[in-house]
């Protein structure tokens, strides 16, 4: 088994390095982004062809349907969202690094465990970026999970029927991926485990989104962001939920849960 190992490196480091430098130049990603997806790409393909083929699925699902009604949505999240969409090297990392993780150690242990925790998380990114992309190209009213009011698109915490679709949809997707890639022949309860693993997940990382999640102010346009600065030039400051907890450490820490509820529920 470890002789695999050397020429699983080799070519899906030089795949993922492709993958990510094409993704850097068209913007997905930023240069740093660009490095850990490299990272993250090469664990996988070192976990084997399903891990490999499953971030895959997740990366260019998560492409496409950012890509969806793009200048749209940049238009409506201005106000509140960090920047367009360029994912930083936290960014990947909070989605990518427990699945990442997981492959290696499978790779030495073979552990169903640890193969589910890894899908699980993988699981709840994918229903989490689909939700969001999905929501806020089909221009859903979301509303936040903490005062069920109405809320602008694309801010944490904020839930819509749309959403919740795509996120079951992105979970399930993940799930059948996870079935394919760790167990010969089909194995239900498996694909039910990281099904609910990546639904729970998701639904964690919304009502964290909600609640603890950093929440910051414009004083000028008096409206909540999660910029530091504001469109209007105003540096906004931390007015509720907890000063560290960013939207970064949300996503790494649902999808640690949809990990665990994963490799728990089995
Ligand atoms: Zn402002």
């Amino acid at each position: 088994m470890f002789i695999d190992i050397i020429p699983r490196m080799l070519i899906g480091g030089a795949l993922a390095g492709a993958v990510a430098l094409q993704a850097s130049r068209r913007g997905h990603v930023t240069l740093a982004g660009a490095y850990a997806a490299f990272a993250v790409g090469t664990a996988a393909a070192i976990g084997g062809a399903g891990w490999a083929l499953s971030l895959v699925v997740f990366f260019y699902s998560s492409v496409a349907l950012s890509d969806w009604q793009r200048d749209e949505k940049r238009l409506r999240s201005r106000l509140v969202l960090p920047e367009v969409r360029a994912r930083d090297a936290w960014q990947v990392l909070a989605n990518g690094g427990w699945f990442a993780a997981a492959a290696l150690i499978w790779v030495f242990t073979d552990s169903w465990h640890v193969g589910l925790f890894g899908f699980g998380a993988l699981a709840t990114a994918m229903a989490d970026t689909w939700a969001t992309e999905v929501g806020m190209a089909l221009k859903a009213a979301p509303r936040s999970l903490a005062t069920l009011r109405s809320t602008t698109p694309g801010t944490s915490g904020a839930v819509s029927a749309h959403g919740v679709a795509a996120a079951v949809g992105g979970a399930f997707v993940m799930a059948v991926c996870a079935v394919a890639s760790l167990t010969v022949p089909f194995d239900l309860p498996r694909l039910e485990a990281v099904f609910l693993g990546g639904v729970a997940g998701a639904l964690v990382d919304s009502v964290l989104g909600a609640t603890v999640q950093s929440r910051r102010w414009c004083d000028v346009c008096g409206d909540w962001t999660e910029r530091r600065v504001h469109p209007c030039g105003y540096r906004s400051h931390h007015r509720s939920g907890v000063r560290w907890m960013t939207n970064d450490t949300v996503n790494a820490v649902s999808t640690g849960v949809g990990g665990v509820v994963a490799a728990g529920l089995w």
